[in-house]
């Protein structure tokens, strides 16, 4: 979101095609690679990219929403097709989308610093861009924009205002890094490490450094740590080169680094003949890495020691989620205090939208600090982004954005400080809505957070919904062409949420939601989803609520077919979509095949019904052992339901995959899968491959006490935990109510207590349990991990016998959700 303006001419110039121009007048500033985040509609341009979908699908709703300038590489498209749109042919939508960011970049002559490194480029970024925005209005990748993609976008918002700009790339394998060299052409570089990460991608760390170094070729500057580089054989770039690191060849010399106390670490240097010094208020290692790389930036630029010094002091912790929890009177609060500019503003925006579980939504917003940017046009720029994206109230925080008051499109209500809208909090109503708080760090929003979430137990489970979006694509990915997908949101979404997971998929369009009973498909219809959406246990009295909310029921039996015509004819429905099951051998709910005559004389007489889709459940999917039977299974589907599909005019989906089978039998896809588990992070085949899947939940806990026992002292009910020797223990706030099985008792159970694994000691109680933490450095209120990426669920469900699904869906409703996105 530049200032600047392209014509549509020049625009075709730049990208040297020959476009086909229905508008001359029109005028470029708002780049568009996602179909679903339209913004600023008169001045965008839609880059149809080919990616995991081909953005040439989406087209017409982007036009549909009101952009009219396209740039497309099917030359197939017509401008018949968009009458109103200027429309740019080019060989490669993306190197298109790269050429005019690039030049886009050559307009401005203040200093860029490019950031690249397998670790920490984000984190590096923001930290130069606290330590350095008292002196300039800096412009930086929003979030963690590094890719092919990101980086072009990042760099489009460069305007005449900045000074100084930041941004970071990211690559994962060879021939990568030219194209974002031409896109952000740094004056300074910066390699904050080399680390193993992304080796897939390089034949060798020698190769992977050099193309890394490519960013570099033509920078003035370049810093880099020297260990990093030591036995590296190419060439350094940069016409000055600054290394730091822990002897006498390098430009910092590191001469003391150590622990200051528990929450600071300090280090001591010779720079320039001089000792210079620090205190980082971190300790951990990578963070003392990235505090030194920004010393030495800092010192290079000329920065005065002793300033610096001061100003490392006050860094912050960077969060880069945004976090969603619930709140009081039925609200969802969305915090994202990851920082404050417009790209964040729209960003968080589109998550609002995103999350549609209440009709009414609220952005809290205080002032924008350090746009770079008029006042005025700054928060014109937010009524704008205001207009397109669904908000109808904003409250607005601090001095400036008040000001504006008459530009901006909804209901607004204005305060001086935060600590005037928390006196005010009652009189302003917060119920049933979706709250997203987004507000520039020294207006402390945490405080509105805390006063707008029920803080009641402190056991969380953390749902996070990227990983939750990339297990999808692992298995979109999977499908053939054409096959739809749909997602199994039954029982809370297996223990992960609801609307929040339901409204993610939908934003993902998928094609088909299901669920279990029918009030689960009601409340996902009152928090605003609109997919198709199938009820597996439809209940007779349920009939009335399942039609007027438009959910499709799954027919297994003659009685339920009987009753559902009967409720359809009383409404006087014709062709309602409904699910033929199968029994195909899992023996749960379904037709047998020697019903199947008797069943399509009963549809032939019923033009009440339309049959969406015909499906069968398999029984032992990814089971080895019992692939004989699976074949039985799916042959007896295959010849079922082409019989019946035979006797209508219309096309009938048929399905009979779940997560396992569409692993493991590709072709038994037909035209939809059922996606379940895997969803949720758990690889059903669970053979010791390294899982492709990400994991999605995180269950945590907190120490509520520490002591110390003698010898021969027992622990628990019934004494059942011993300690011959004697020991120290921690009791921790989770037991069997909140999920966590009794199984798990006397040491079968381990949780993670700062990185150690502690055994369960005597049994679990119902709040309750204690972990022995003889030999550990335990606190009270110490954060306990009982489930997430390195103690999985799959080894805790194995340990007590059972299998994930279990364990996830039996995680209590007490137990608070909180969702992430990045
Ligand atoms: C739950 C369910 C699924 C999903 O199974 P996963 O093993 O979780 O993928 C598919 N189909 C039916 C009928 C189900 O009940």
């Amino acid at each position: 979101m530049n200032q600047m303006l392209y014509p549509a001419k020049v625009l075709a110039e730049l990208l040297d095609t020959k476009a086909v121009i229905a508008n001359p007048a029109s005028e470029i500033r708002t780049l568009i690679t996602d179909s679903r985040k339209v913004a600023d509609t008169q001045h965008a341009l839609f880059f149809a990219l080919q990616g995991r979908r081909d953005g040439h699908q989406f087209l017409k709703d982007v036009y549909q929403a009101g952009v009219h300038n396209l740039v497309v590489s099917d030359p197939g498209i017509h401008q018949s097709q968009f009458p109103l749109a200027n429309l740019f042919l080019v060989d490669d939508t993306l190197a298109a989308l790269q050429k005019l960011a690039a030049h886009h970049r050559k307009q401005f002559t203040y200093p860029v610093i490019g950031i690249t490194g397998s670790n920490g480029k984000t984190i590096v970024k923001e930290w130069l861009y606290q330590l350095l925005a008292p002196e300039n209005r800096i412009v930086r990748s929003p979030k963690s924009y590094n890719s092919q993609m990101g980086v072009p976008v990042s760099v489009w918002q460069m305007n005449g205002e900045n000074t100084l700009a930041i941004f970071e790339a990211g690559i994962s394998k060879a021939g990568e890094m030219e194209n974002l060299a031409k896109v952000i052409r740094p004056d300074i570089g910066i390699l904050t490490s080399v680390g193993e990460a992304h080796n897939e991608g390089f034949r060798s760390r020698e190769e992977k450094i050099s193309e890394k170094l490519k960013l570099f070729k033509d920078a003035g500057v370049f810093v880099y740590n020297w260990h990093d580089l030591e036995n590296y054989h190419g060439e350094i770039p940069g016409k000055r080169k600054v290394s730091w690191g822990y002897n006498d060849k390098t430009d910092l010399k590191i001469t003391e680094s150590r622990a200051q106390d528990t929450v600071s670490h300090f280090i001591k240097a010779i720079f320039k003949d001089m000792e210079v010094s620090l205190v980082i208020p971190f300790t951990d290692h990578a963070s003392i890495q990235n505090c030194i790389t920004c010393f030495t930036v800092l010192l290079t630029l000329g920065y005065d020691a002793g300033e610096i010094a001061k100003r490392t002091q006050k860094l912050l912790h960077i969060k880069m989620r945004l976090e969603m929890k619930s709140g009081i009177n039925n609200c969802s609060v969305i915090d994202d205090s990851y920082s404050l500019d417009l790209s964040s503003l729209a960003i968080a925006l589109d998550f609002l939208k995103q999350q549609n579980q209440h009709l009414r939504k609220t952005l809290v917003l205080s002032d924008i600090p350090e746009s770079g940017m008029e006042q005025s046009t700054l928060y014109e720029r937010v009524a704008q982004l205001l207009q397109s994206k669904p908000v109808n109230r904003l409250i607005g925080v601090g001095e400036n954005i008040g000001r504006f008051a008459a530009i901006f499109p909804v209901q607004t209500q204005f305060f001086p400080s935060t600590e005037e809208l928390i006196d005010q909090m009652p009189a302003l109503n917060f119920s049933n809505e979706t709250i997203l708080l987004k507000g520039a760090r020294v207006f402390g929003f945490e405080k509105i957070s805390k006063a707008l979430t029920q803080k009641v137990h402190e056991t969380v489970l953390e749902i996070n919904l990227n990983a939750v979006e990339h297990n999808l694509n692992y298995y979109k990915a999977r499908l053939k062409p054409g096959v739809k997908l749909m997602a199994m949101v039954k029982a809370f979404s297996y223990g992960s949420g609801s609307y929040e997971i339901a409204s993610l998929l939908q934003f993902n369009k998928i094609d088909y939601l299901a669920v279990a009973y029918t009030d689960e498909g009601v409340s996902l219809r009152k928090a605003g989803i609109t997919l198709p959406l199938m009820v597996m246990n439809p209940d007779v009295q349920a009939f009335e609520a399942m039609i007027d909310n438009n959910l499709e029921p799954e027919i297994y039996s003659m009685r339920i077919l009987k009753e559902f015509i009967k409720a359809l004819g009383r409404k006087n429905i014709k062709r309602y979509p409904i699910h033929l099951k199968l029994d195909t051998g899992m023996h749960r709910l379904g037709f047998m095949e020697e019903e199947a005559n008797a069943l399509t004389a009963i549809l032939n007489q019923s033009p009440q019904l339309h049959i969406q889709s015909i499906f069968s459940h398999l029984a032992a999917a990814g089971d080895a052992r019992e692939d004989d039977f699976t074949r039985l299974q799916i042959a007896r589907f295959q010849r079922v339901s082409e019989n019946i599909s035979q006797q209508t005019d219309y096309r009938i989906i048929r399905h009979i995959a779940n997560t396992s089978a569409i692993d493991r039998w590709p072709d038994a896809q037909f035209d939809m899968v059922r996606l379940g588990i895997g969803l949720y992070g758990i690889d059903p085949a669970d053979n010791n491959r390294t899982p492709p899947l990400q994991t999605v939940t995180v269950l945590k806990t907190s120490v509520s006490q520490v002591k110390t026992l003698q010898p021969g002292e027992t622990v628990g009910y019934n004494r059942q935990g011993k300690l011959p020797d004697g020991g120290k223990i921690a009791t921790v706030k989770i037991g069997y109510a909140d999920g966590y099985s009794r199984k798990l008792g006397n040491g079968n159970g381990k949780m993670l207590v700062n990185g150690n694994e502690a055994p369960t000691i005597g049994t679990i109680c119902m709040d309750m349990c204690m972990l022995n933490v003889t030999g550990m450095a335990v606190q009270e209120g110490d954060e306990v991990i009982v489930f997430d990426s390195r103690r999985r669920v799959e080894d805790i469900a194995r340990s007590i016998n059972t299998i994930p699904y279990e364990i996830l869906t039996g995680i209590s409703q007490r137990v608070k959700r909180v969702y992430y996105y990045e």
